[in-house]
């Protein structure tokens, strides 16, 4: 998941767009896209600061990264997303797979930082 595409995300249950972002695996990736174009709006959440006044040089390290795995928070209802191969899942309470959570959890716990792990209330994380 591009940078970029994060600030587009709203958690699917309440709605809110103000989500955090943990990466935990992010590779470089080349693409031929219009930075200008693509390129983050409101808030870039790599370097974490206004998207519009930051300078395009940046925006062109930003765009080439992906995020292979991380974790979206939605600090309003507590639920948590995995990304996983670069997918931000981003499903219903009903439709998650208790397994492949806790597969996710598993590999990445200890990546992830106990303020962050806080918010995280939805699913419970089992340690
Ligand atoms: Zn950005
Ligand atoms: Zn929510």
């Amino acid at each position: 998941m591009r940078y970029y595409f994060f600030e587009l995300l709203a958690c699917p249950i309440c709605k809110n767009p103000n989500l955090l972002l943990h990466p935990i695996i992010e590779e470089k990736r080349s693409v031929t896209v219009d930075v200008e174009r693509v390129r983050c709006r409101r808030w870039c959440s790599l370097y974490w600061r206004n998207a519009e006044e930051t300078p395009l040089d940046l925006c062109k390290d930003c765009v080439h990264r992906d995020i292979v795995e991380g974790v979206i928070v939605c600090p309003n209802c507590g639920r948590w997303y995995p990304i996983v191969s670069s997918i931000p899942v981003m499903i219903n309470d009903k439709y998650r797979n208790p397994k492949e959570d806790a597969d996710f959890m598993r590999r990445n716990i200890s990546r992830i930082p106990e303020n962050v792990k806080r918010e995280m209330r939805i699913p419970r994380i089992i340690e």
